[in-house]
């Protein structure tokens, strides 16, 4: 057990490390951000900070040196630089090397008995070509890496847009996807222990516009609900065989057929964010006993509903409104220019 008092690592300094940052000094624990950028939204709620590039396996070993268990709060990072980490780092590398790739994601969530949309890895026009003519439009093409937020994806409505749709990612290495026909959009967010513990929240159904999540709503509609037990027994599955430590996040297409896989997040999310108010122990808090092998919180709803939104790009706007709100809890996440897509805040509101 890593007790309270101990230092957490946290890379990456955005609004998860945020708020992890919050739940960790709540429990009396403080926390490293380490990010390459000048100023990130963690610092000001974090005890300390390294900036130096994620690369860079000095400056990380140092970071090690520094902390008492270490955690990342995006999968966008170079894995080889982490193993200087060794059994600090939790999740460990497993997880982030499986989700930061399209391509071993997908083969790994079907060696894990979960379905995901019929797929091709491709790297070249010709090979789109023969996927789009294999599994046919519409399609969406998504870069293997470095994708989030509907960024390096393109449709392929019609064998035409094949080019397009191939020029449109920066002919990066990506995955052919057929279009799944679905009801409703939901996840599946559970936290486990390194002793095979593990705990469900209730599963939000999603909302998305433009690749980006607008709202979470927790119950789920019934056409969600039904699929949900067979939706956890593919999520516990992939969590066991990464042998993750931790949030894990699983998103989910409700379609005729069950649950098909979108995508693994191997970390807190912003679906699970209606979990600070919503839940009796937020996702935050949950990830952070995790880690330092402290008990399982409780995740049952404080309340019968909660409704998550996020504050995108000039939303932010909207805050004077929303802080004058009755029972609305209002997230702002400190960040400077509220550029189109950007994630500003959110708010939640927590319902009988
Ligand atoms: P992603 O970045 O992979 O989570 O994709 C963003 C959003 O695009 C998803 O939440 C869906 O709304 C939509 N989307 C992605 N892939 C597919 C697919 N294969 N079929 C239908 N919709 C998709």
């Amino acid at each position: 057990m890593i007790p309270p008092g101990s230092t957490i690592g946290i890379i990456g300094g955005g609004q998860l490390g945020r708020m992890l940052s919050i739940a960790a000094a709540q429990l009396g624990y403080k926390t490293h951000i380490y990010d390459p950028h000048e100023d990130v939204c963690a610092d000001d709620v974090a005890a300390y900070r390294t900036r130096a590039a994620f690369e860079s396996a000095e400056a990380i070993t140092r970071f090690g040196e520094s902390v008492d268990v270490a955690t990342y709060e995006f999968e966008n990072l170079p894995v080889e630089p982490l193993k200087a980490l060794g059994e600090k780092l939790r999740p460990g590398v497993r997880s982030l090397a499986i989700a930061q790739d399209r391509a071993a994601e997908k083969q790994f969530i079907e060696e894990c008995g979960g379905r995901v949309a019929p797929w091709r890895p491709v790297a070249s026009l010709a090979e789109v070509r023969a996927a789009i003519a294999d599994l046919r439009a519409p399609a969406v093409l998504k870069t293997r890496r470095y994708g989030y937020d509907g960024k390096g994806q393109a449709w392929i409505r019609s064998a035409e847009e094949a080019e397009k749709a191939w020029l449109g990612i920066g002919e990066e290495p990506a995955v052919a996807e057929a279009g799944v026909p679905f009801s409703a959009e939901f996840s599946v967010i559970l936290a486990r222990w390194e002793d095979g513990r593990h705990a469900f929240w209730d599963s939000p159904q999603n909302a998305h516009d433009g690749g980006i999540l607008r709202r979470s709503t927790v119950p789920c509609s019934d056409s969600c609900s039904a699929q949900i037990p067979t939706a956890r027994e593919a999520a516990l599955a992939i969590a066991e065989a990464l042998g993750h430590v931790g949030v894990l996040t699983v998103e989910f297409f409700a379609s005729v057929d069950g649950p098909v896989v979108n995508e693994i997040a191997p970390r807190v999310h912003n679906s699970g964010h209606w979990t600070i108010e919503g839940a009796v122990t937020s996702q935050f808090e949950q990830h952070i006993r995790a880690i330092c092998g402290l008990p399982p919180g409780v995740t049952g709803l404080t309340r019968g509903h909660a409704v998550m939104e996020n504050l995108i790009g000039p939303e932010i706007e909207r805050w004077p409104e929303l802080v004058a709100e009755r029972g609305v809890h209002l997230h702002l996440y400190g960040k400077g220019e509220a550029r189109p897509g950007r994630k500003m805040g959110h708010f939640t509101r927590v319902i009988r």
